[in-house]
């Protein structure tokens, strides 16, 4: 009973949050730069930011994850970064040679008041940035937003910097596929290329965060998006941008800088919300849907009819990043359960709007809550008013899972003490199924669990 001080009273908070269901802004920019080939993340305050940041995502991917810091120290904090800053630009285009650093911004540099875009061009001016190279930033204040808000900001960022209004027209579909794993962003160019659709996608952490064993070390892995196409996607037939939190801005930005019409979707996590990705790129890109994926959808419908009766009624309380949300809310309901709890940390215009249309009425009980406090110490208190079936959460969900006795699914970021997530995709049908084949094993492996001898079946 980790969580034994928690009650099922509710009082209303204005300024505390207790276990926040979100991290913080910079982890997510990080993330986001981390989907640009041969670039180096940059962290603009304190080593211990620094390391925060590049700890959460190493535990969460398994995978080193290089980043370089300004390591302000007393002085810096009272007069700012800019020394420290132009210094580490000269250190990092000397030693470790990457095409981009991506400076992201901490709480503390913010705070000061640090003016980055003059700090990078006084750089530039000054012929610390080599001949073909690139300082990119965004600006990420931690007290605001949520490490969705971070990777938002360097997507956008990355359009800012690069995309190029002047790019040869092309027939290219540029995607932007919001915060998702490695897995998920190979899943999206996999569907595109059996759709016959050529696309560029950006941010693409597959190959970085995922790379296979070779027995040689690459300190910059051989994936990710380049400059160049990031450059080319100026001239794009149109964009795709997969959930508003991580994307819209991004997408908004392109279209406004380069007229690269572009159409805002929900992630195409579930069964109809990859149907619209779907027809989304079969429409721009005036294609036919091969077989393969209609027999894909095929297989994932069949087993949703077949196994109905184990996830009808089901409750469920769910909590994570809201695009992520959004679409597992859709696809829950689609299989007849009720999200009756969903809780995002991170502050979210029209969130509550989004969960009611994905539920689409089927469940007026819900109880929705988005921003500082929508944490996972009230999600813990509803669930001790009435308790639900099923938990869907990253790994902090598992100490209420633990201390309610209730089955658990990992989901989201970040997961700490499992794998396979960078390696499986949730989008898509194929994403669809293996999420399916998840809820199915937890509710019948709590079946086998608590069944009487009498009623344990061999066959289920
Ligand atoms: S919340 Fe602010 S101070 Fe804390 S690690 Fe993030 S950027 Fe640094």
């Amino acid at each position: 009973m980790l969580l034994r001080h928690t009650t099922d009273e509710v009082l209303e908070r204005t300024s505390l949050t207790i276990n926040p269901a979100k991290t913080c802004q910079p982890v997510g920019a990080m993330y986001a730069a981390l989907g640009l080939h041969n670039c180096l993340p940059h962290s603009h305050g304190s080593q211990g930011c620094c390391s925060y940041h590049r700890s959460a995502l190493t535990k969460h991917y398994k995978e080193p994850v290089m980043a370089a810091t300004s390591s302000f120290t007393e002085g810096a904090s009272v007069f700012g970064g800019q020394a420290n800053l132009l210094q580490a630009i000269t250190t990092i285009f000397t030693l470790y040679n990457p095409d981009v650093i991506a400076v992201h911004t901490t709480c503390l540099s913010e705070t000061i008041g640090d003016d980055l875009v003059q700090i990078i061009a006084k750089a530039v001016a000054e012929g610390k940035v080599p001949e073909g190279k690139h300082v990119i930033h965004a600006s990420t204040p931690s007290y605001q937003g949520s490490h969705v808000t971070g990777f938002s900001n360097m997507a956008k960022a990355l359009v800012t910097y690069f995309a190029d209004p002047e790019a040869a027209k092309s027939k290219q579909i540029t995607l932007m596929p919001g915060w998702v794993e490695p897995s998920d962003m190979r899943e999206l160019k996999n569907l595109a290329a059996r759709l016959g659709v050529e696309v560029t996608l950006y941010p693409d952490t597959s190959d970085v965060l995922d790379t296979p064993h070779t027995g040689k070390h690459e300190f910059y892995p051989k994936g990710g998006a380049t400059v160049e196409q990031i450059k080319a996607s100026g001239g794009s037939l149109a964009a795709i941008g997969m959930g508003p939190s991580a994307s819209q801005a991004a997408l908004e930005a392109l279209q406004s800088k380069c007229g690269v019409p572009g159409t805002l979707l929900e992630l195409p996590i579930g069964l109809q919300a990859t149907d619209r990705f779907i027809d989304t790129l079969r429409t721009l890109a005036g294609v036919e849907v091969p077989q393969s994926i209609t027999d894909e959808r095929g297989r994932l419908l069949d087993v949703i009819s077949d196994m109905h009766q184990y996830l009808h009624g089901k409750r469920v309380a769910i909590f994570g990043d809201p695009d992520q949300l959004v679409s597992l809310v859709e696809f829950l309901n689609l299989l007849d359960m009720k999200p009756v709890y969903i809780v995002t940390g991170t502050p979210t215009p029209q969130f509550e709007t989004r969960i009611q249309t994905a539920l689409g009425g089927n469940v007026p009980e819900a109880k929705i809550k988005a921003g500082l406090q929508a944490d996972m110490y009230l999600l813990h208190q509803w669930i001790k008013q009435e308790s639900v079936d099923l938990l869907i959460g990253n790994t902090y969900g598992k100490y209420i899972a633990r201390d309610e006795d209730i089955p658990f699914i990992r989901h989201g970021f970040p997961i700490l003490d499992r794998v396979g997530h960078s390696y499986f995709p949730s989008v898509g049908y194929a994403g669809a199924m293996r999420l399916l084949e998840k809820i199915l094993g937890a509710f019948m492996d709590r079946q086998d669990r608590d069944a009487p001898e009498e009623r344990f079946e061999l066959t289920m």
